[in-house]
């Protein structure tokens, strides 16, 4: 030490080491530490469409890799069976009825939307530092001067078509001009795409809606490498809802058809983000998380997807309505494998903000925290999952309860996007509004298919006294927010980028914004 003094050195190493410790990349801030995240949302995608989830002949090879290097779900929830309410309840970990988004789905003429008191994972991720950005189906409402859209929830950036892909006169759906299967609504104007609130291309290009979603991703992603603020991106695919659509890379490409093909340009979606990622040197810094709205449109037979051994689709309170495929991916934080434990869409916001450091909104949430099943392979917090079906009310409330491996079903009834022609008539729209005195009971463990009902064993009433306790405590505490899907619709509100045109709608159509 004398002889550093002698020489002067160790005022020297003094100088480096405060000059080392208060350098930019010594003296990280507590933002530059968050992770970024990415959640990718499927639409339709059932619980059995994915290779990865046994499908025979789906070609998903970006969705099966984040699956043999992430963490498979085989007992996760979707909050609901339709896309609106479903896409509500994801945002802001909160069931329809609180939500106030609910029965059924929002529409271009839908004056109510997602209401601006509800807080969002954009809205919570903004104050910490995070730039958000929205990419695809929104389907949270547009209403009045675009009041509902995402810009207005907590998102710095957004480009997308607001809904579903058949809420608008589709006409082309295949590379170079196949026609699409069906004209889809023809009440409506044609599909717009919004950057932010502005209408850039009308009607939207079906055969380049997948190329220009995964761009407007990877630019996101890559501005925000370059900028090193942490991101939050919610990518929500127009894939694989009806019609079916793809690009000419994906047109006629599978074994699986129509469906198959567009699958495929999902995948790519997939891989295309994925990419971006690693380019950027992004992928340990990132939690991804991928899954789907709701179960799959049986309405339209081979072309509206699968959900597997699962009991019914799309619209119905059974098991094929609401679970769907989900994966987390976080190379070197979340290690590959399964996991059978229970989980649900509902339980992103919380998990995600106590990732981040973050405050939970003060309101009543229906979500948990999962990080106990991501990173320490163990229990969920979750045992409780409601099922509320699709064109719910406060009447018939909470129609099936799951609670642990028992679900039982106080009322059961069909719906048309599970199929007019189902082989099961429990699934078809002629299956009207049962109650089950006493409830039907399955044990999903055992029983995945909802196929042989216990509730009338005695053997199983307290296990059914035990979920009626449940269901009485849950409702009694239940506060129903007004229906903003049942608000007056009002074809002004619909997107057209010529205001005032006539004929309406035909005329919202913007040749110049095409590409
Ligand atoms: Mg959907």
């Amino acid at each position: 030490m004398a002889a550093l003094f002698e020489h002067g050195l160790f005022a020297h190493v003094v100088v480096l080491i405060t000059l080392f410790l208060f350098s930019p990349g010594f003296c990280v801030s507590p933002s530059s530490t968050r992770p970024n995240i990415l959640i990718v949302f499927a639409d339709d995608l059932g619980y059995g469409d994915l290779s990865c989830y046994g499908h025979p002949t789906s070609e998903s090879p970006n969705i099966d890799k984040l699956a043999a290097e992430g963490l498979l779900f085989t007992q996760f929830y979707s909050a609901n069976s339709v896309c609106s309410p479903s896409r509500a309840a994801l945002l802001t970990a909160r069931l329809p009825p609180r939500t106030g988004v609910w029965p059924d789905v929002l529409r271009p003429s839908s004056t109510g939307g997602l209401p601006h008191s509800e807080t969002t994972i954009a809205a919570l991720l903004k104050p910490l530092g995070y730039t958000t950005g929205m990419v695809g189906k929104w389907h949270l409402g547009v209403g009045k001067n675009q009041t509902y859209l995402p810009s207005n929830h907590g998102f710095d950036s957004y480009y997308g078509i607001p809904y579903s892909t058949d809420m608008c006169p589709c006409l082309k759906c295949f590379y170079p001009a196949d026609p699409c299967w069906d004209t889809c609504d023809t009440r409506f104007t044609s599909c717009p795409i919004f950057q932010n609130s502005t209408i850039v291309e009308q009607p939207a290009d079906y055969t380049t809606i997948a190329q220009k979603y995964s761009m407007e991703g990877r630019n996101f992603i890559a501005r925000n490498a370059k900028s090193g603020k942490p991101f939050f991106l919610y990518y929500a695919t127009q894939h694989t809802h009806f019609p079916n659509f793809a690009g000419k890379q994906f047109r006629n490409s599978t074994r699986r058809g129509a469906f198959g093909d567009s699958l495929a340009e999902l995948d790519w979606e997939v891989g295309q983000l994925l990419e971006e990622l690693k380019l950027q040197n992004l992928e340990k810094n990132t939690f991804v998380f991928f899954t789907s709205d709701n179960g799959p449109s049986l309405f339209y037979q081979v072309r509206g997807g699968m959900a597997g051994l699962l009991k019914c689709g799309k619209g119905t309170t059974y098991e094929g309505g609401q679970r769907v495929p989900a994966i987390a991916y976080w190379p070197g934080k979340i290690q590959p494998g399964r996991t059978r434990e229970l989980a649900s869409t509902l339980d992103l916001l919380p998990t995600i903000v106590n990732l981040v450091n973050g405050t939970l909104p003060e309101v009543t949430l229906d979500g948990y925290d999962i990080r106990s099943i991501l990173f320490q392979r163990s229990k969920s917090p979750r045992e409780v999952f409601y099922y509320f079906y699709s064109q719910m009310s406060p009447k018939y409330g909470v129609y099936a309860i799951r609670y642990k491996q028992f679900k039982a079903h106080f009322y059961t009834q069909g719906y048309i996007l599970s199929g007019l022609f189902n082989h099961d008539g429990d699934c078809r729209p002629t299956a009207a509004r049962t109650e089950q005195n006493p409830p039907l009971l399955f044990n999903l463990d055992e029983d995945p298919s909802e196929a042989y009902n216990l509730g009338n064993d005695p053997e199983y009433t307290d296990v059914l006294n035990e979920i009626g306790e449940i269901k009485q405590q849950f409702e009694a505490g239940l506060v129903w927010r007004e229906s903003e899907i049942n608000k007056p619709k009002d074809p002004s509100v619909e997107p057209c980028c010529n205001p005032g045109c006539h004929p309406f709608p035909t005329c919202c159509s913007c040749t110049k914004f095409g590409t």
